[in-house]
């Protein structure tokens, strides 16, 4: 028995290291293969901006999207967006791809826009790696000018890890919030930021991270949490977005605590700009519909 087990112990130490060893090669020979295709992807409109709803005041009304990075790859199926950003931006590629993103949020923008949307926004994920690599501040702004979407109606989403970073970020942050670009934190409470950073940058919204919200309603030391976080929110000035909504339980204890905006599958998953623009429609014009036949 001893004999076996130690046998048993042999086999599974090599498969782990058989096992190790592949999903190593896997994943190089996945990031060779993302980084060679990116390009044509990005051309041929492989790679898409997929839209998510963000609720206001309390979840009762639409504030607007999110926009989240998708791309199919022909071999290596759905490819994580972080893994996307960071492979871009190994590849030299980071400037393509956000100018590409930027391109399908502005179109989003006008959308809204023209179907009467006011207040709502259109935000979207900056990675610390190009907030960094890139001048974002020029590429931005310029984008917009370019396709005519407002300042005011897009909201930069940068991580914690962004925020610490000020004095590399700060001169961009600025010239974006000077011209009425929202800069929102994400992710908040699962990384370090100092508050006085919170401050510095003009932060317009912070978005608590889904781990503190899922299951939030059995949850007393989240919705401790949550609650300190809405406080400093109000001392502050900035807006309180949770994320990651997926139940009912969820959505009422957080409508009770006061929190203002939400976003999660409860309310929408991410779905592609038509698709996403169409419910929207659909959901309003149903709306509409209901209070006329009352
Ligand atoms: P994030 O910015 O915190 O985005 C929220 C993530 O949570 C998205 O995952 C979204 O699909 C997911 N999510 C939303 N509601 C729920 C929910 O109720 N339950 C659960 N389980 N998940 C929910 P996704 O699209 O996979 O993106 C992951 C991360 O990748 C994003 O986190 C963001 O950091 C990054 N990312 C996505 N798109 C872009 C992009 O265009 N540029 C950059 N730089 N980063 C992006
Ligand atoms: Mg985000
Ligand atoms: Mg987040
Ligand atoms: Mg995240």
């Amino acid at each position: 028995a001893a004999d076996a087990a130690l046998y048993a112990a042999k086999l599974s130490g090599r498969n782990r290291f058989y096992l190790f060893d592949d999903d190593l090669s896997a994943r190089l020979e996945m990031r060779r293969d993302v980084e060679r295709d990116l390009a044509r992807a990005l051309g041929d409109r492989e790679v898409e901006v997929w839209f998510q709803p963000v609720m206001a005041d309390g979840g009762s009304r639409f504030g607007g999207f999110e926009a989240l990075v998708r791309w199919r790859h022909r071999k290596h199926g759905w490819i994580a967006p972080q893994e996307l950003v960071a492979t871009a931006s190994l590849a030299g590629l980071a400037e393509p791809l956000m100018r590409f993103i930027l391109g399908e949020v502005c179109a989003m923008i006008r959308a809204l826009r023209s179907a009467g949307h006011d207040g709502v926004r259109v935000a979207m994920n900056v990675s610390p790696r190009e907030m960094s690599q890139i001048a974002v501040d020029d590429l931005v702004l310029k984008e917009l000018r370019r396709r005519g979407a407002p300042p005011a109606m897009l909201e930069i989403e940068i991580t914690e890890e962004t925020a610490l970073d000020i004095q590399a970020v700060q001169g961009k942050l600025t010239a974006l919030s000077e011209a009425g670009v929202r800069i929102a934190i994400d992710d908040f409470g699962v990384g370090y930021s100092s508050l006085g950073a919170l401050r510095r940058l003009r932060v317009d919204r912070v978005k608590i991270d889904r781990c503190f919200v899922e299951g939030i309603a059995a949850s007393s030391e989240n919705r401790m949490l949550v609650q300190a976080i809405l406080r400093l929110g109000e001392a502050f000035g900035f807006e309180v977005v949770a994320e990651g909504i997926e139940r009912a339980e969820d959505f009422a204890t957080l409508k009770a605590l006061g929190c203002p905006a939400m976003q999660g599958y409860y309310f929408g998953r991410p779905a592609p700009a038509e698709e996403a623009f169409l419910r929207l429609e659909s959901g309003e014009a149903a709306r509409r519909r209901l209070k006329t036949e009352r």
